[in-house]
């Protein structure tokens, strides 16, 4: 998981047409979601090119890269079916990571009431419900987990903050598939950096070697993962 930099400002033009109001007003006086087609108007074109640029084709949660999108509802859809069509409340997310979240949402408090509720800020509630609701699952679009992160060489992740680890629990972090791959590229990448340097004499030109090698860059999959390697590569070669 890493720090997702969203503008909730910069609003996709189909989350505020007139057809998407009608539709939240419509879902709004039937206190739940249609069924069939009707609520897809978050799956709009320019929804989903948006969310590619900013998550960089990496799901929130796993930090894959994925071929095709999914649109995850931070606070679900079927529970705030008034946030469907809420930019600051759609993710770029895996279909595993979709899978294993759903539609749990728990919160520390009480749910808002949506009768209370006033929608003039419809695409951007989520701080002032945060402040009441107090919710369980990490959101990286608004807190950093770099810092919160731990990894072992086993490509495992865990957290001793509360939050992050309850959403590494829920999005299943460690299945097997995850925890392969990062090994695989932790393993990789130790080879990689011994073979790259074993000629360089200098250490000043061995760092080098290995920041051109692990640059932050991120368009690439696992970048926490990749900080991580990183720092045990450091470690290792005494730097
Ligand atoms: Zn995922």
């Amino acid at each position: 998981m890493r720090k997702i930099n969203k503008n909730i400002k910069d609003i996709p033009i189909s989350l505020n047409s007139k057809n998407t109001e009608k539709k939240r007003n419509e879902l709004i006086k039937s206190k739940k979601l249609l069924s069939g087609n009707f609520n897809a108007n978050y799956k709009a074109e320019d929804v989903k090119n948006k969310l590619n640029e900013i998550y960089h084709q990496k799901c929130a949660y796993c930090e894959q890269k994925v071929e095709q999108i999914e649109i995850e509802h931070y606070r679900p859809k079927s529970i705030y079916y008034w946030l469907i069509y809420s930019w600051d409340n759609l993710f770029f997310v895996c279909p595993k990571c979709n899978k294993f979240k759903n539609n749990y949402f728990e919160n520390e408090n009480e749910r808002v009431n949506f009768e209370d509720k006033d929608l003039t800020n419809i695409h951007q509630l989520r701080d002032k419900y945060d402040k009441i609701e107090k919710p369980k699952v990490f959101n990286p679009e608004k807190e950093n987990p770099q810092k919160l992160l731990k990894f072992d060489k086993k490509g495992k992740i865990f957290s001793k903050h509360e939050n992050l680890q309850f959403t590494i629990n829920l999005c299943q972090l460690n299945r097997e598939y995850l925890t392969d791959k990062r090994k695989k590229f932790f393993d990789e990448t130790i080879r990689i950096i011994k073979i790259s340097i074993s000629g360089i004499g200098s250490q000043i030109a061995q760092k080098e070697k290995l920041n051109e090698i692990l640059k932050k860059d991120d368009t690439l999959e696992f970048t926490a993962y990749r900080n991580f390697c990183k720092e045990i590569l450091k470690k290792m070669l005494k730097f």
